[in-house]
């Protein structure tokens, strides 16, 4: 059932309000959006409660409405179902996992890894273009664009194809793992190479949408946002609505970090949380513009020329720098940075723990460890992790690592002749 709620476009400096179907990224002076619900009119139509998301069944185009859509109403209200474009993203994993809380000296009963990677096609960025690639259908939009650095490409591949628009990615020449590159080119998307870095993408997807009306599906498209807050409101029902200490996550273009301090901003108005978890966000240390801003009080973001290993969050200059610094002040937040060989090492652990994910997202438990060692988090703390992507996305790293590094962790494969006196040396 589609919902007469307005919702509308508000810059997030200013507070200048536009309409919801108006096709704009920024306010009039360049100001971030965000997407403003009534929230107070939709709590009193939807009785909006622990208990009513708990006992919410329904379907959305004859689907289980799991996942981002199980949120409509907090989501995006007024979209009639029927234009609704779902692979029924989210319903993700909440994994305890005994090898990696004990590697980070963390109780088992208390750590979680929220995995993403479990997404459709790999990577949470589906939660976020469900959202906005049904908004561009609404929108009457032909053709959808994006740079990225790999998952978000891969995300607009397969819900274009399966929406019929056009799509076009930018991806940096050289940057992007295996995985994603392959998805892009698999799922039919025209796939432009650019003989620059992800900051130039993005400044070319700007310019496409300003002279050639192509719609937006980065994380500057504030629709985005609205379906990956529901990781958070996901985590929050898993655990039965107890508030973690903790949620710790990478941040790149910081379109999570500015999602996810709203998701909680919301479950507080609506008296669905009655405290906030502190954020910690971990950037890789030659990726790392945010953990400086931080650093220095968040006075400005200096933007950098990006270099890491963690190709997901190698971005030098994030779009989304205002709506993290908000989420950081709602969430006592802080910011940590780690560098590629502990990104690695962490990876170690969780792929040996059976759970993998790619590196961006193993910088997540890197920084636990971190903030574990500078006492930020306590041993006691109860801590959710998010892994953002899949193990498969970039299996060069693994190859690499298996066969050239001499650690501990390090499991190369062996030669042998096809002789069973062959197998019983490894017994
Ligand atoms: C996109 C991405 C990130 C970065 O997320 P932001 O919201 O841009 O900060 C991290 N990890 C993975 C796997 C990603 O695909």
């Amino acid at each position: 059932m589609s919902v007469n709620m307005k919702s509308i476009l508000k810059s997030i400096a200013t507070g200048k309000e536009y309409p919801l179907d108006e096709i704009r990224f920024t306010s009039d002076n360049g100001e971030l959006l965000d997407v403003i619900h009534d929230l107070e009119a939709i709590k009193k139509q939807f009785g909006i409660s622990r208990e009513y998301y708990f006992n919410k069944r329904g379907k959305i185009n004859g689907q289980p409405s799991g996942g981002v859509w199980h949120f409509k109403e907090l989501v995006m209200p007024s979209l009639a179902e029927s234009e609704v474009v779902s692979k029924q993203e989210g319903n993700t994993r909440l994994y305890h996992s005994k090898k990696t809380s004990s590697w980070l000296g963390l109780n088992v009963e208390r750590f979680f890894l929220k995995h993403e990677g479990e997404n459709p096609t790999g990577s949470f960025k589906d939660r976020g273009m469900t959202v906005a690639i049904s908004m561009a259908k609404h929108l009457k939009q032909k053709a959808v664009t994006c740079a990225s650095t790999g998952n978000t490409s891969a995300s607009l591949a397969a819900y274009a194809s399966e929406a019929e628009l056009t799509g076009l990615v930018l991806i940096p020449k050289g940057n992007v793992a295996v995985g994603k590159i392959s998805q892009a080119l698999a799922y039919g998307t025209k796939t432009l190479v650019v003989n620059g870095d992800f900051d130039d993408c993005m400044r070319l997807i700007r310019e496409a949408q300003v002279k050639l009306s192509a719609y937006p599906l980065n994380s500057i498209n504030p629709f985005r946002l609205e379906g990956q807050k529901t990781i958070i409101w996901e985590i929050l029902q898993q655990l039965e609505w107890q508030v973690p200490d903790w949620i710790v996550f990478p941040g790149g273009n910081l379109g999570n970090t500015s999602a996810f301090g709203k998701a909680l901003h919301e479950a507080h108005q609506l008296g669905l949380i009655d405290r906030m978890p502190r954020f910690a966000v971990i950037q890789a240390e030659g990726a790392s513009p945010f953990y400086k801003a931080f650093k220095n009080n968040f006075a400005g973001l200096t933007p950098e020329k990006a270099d890491t290993i963690a190709t997901a969050i190698k971005i030098g200059d994030p779009v989304n720098y205002t709506k993290a610094v908000r989420s950081l002040k709602w969430t006592n937040g802080i910011v940590e940075s780690v560098t590629d060989e502990e990104i690695l090492e962490a990876k170690a652990n969780v792929d040996a723990a059976g759970i993998g994910a790619e590196p961006a997202s193993c910088a997540t438990v890197a920084g636990v460890k971190k903030l574990i060692a500078n006492r930020e988090i306590k041993p006691t703390d109860r801590v959710v992790g998010i892994l953002t992507g899949n193990i498969l996305k970039d299996p060069q790293v693994i190859v690499d690592y298996h066969f050239n590094r001499k650690t501990s962790l390090a499991n190369p494969p062996h030669d042998i002749d096809a002789n069973i006196n062959e197998l019983k040396k490894f017994l």
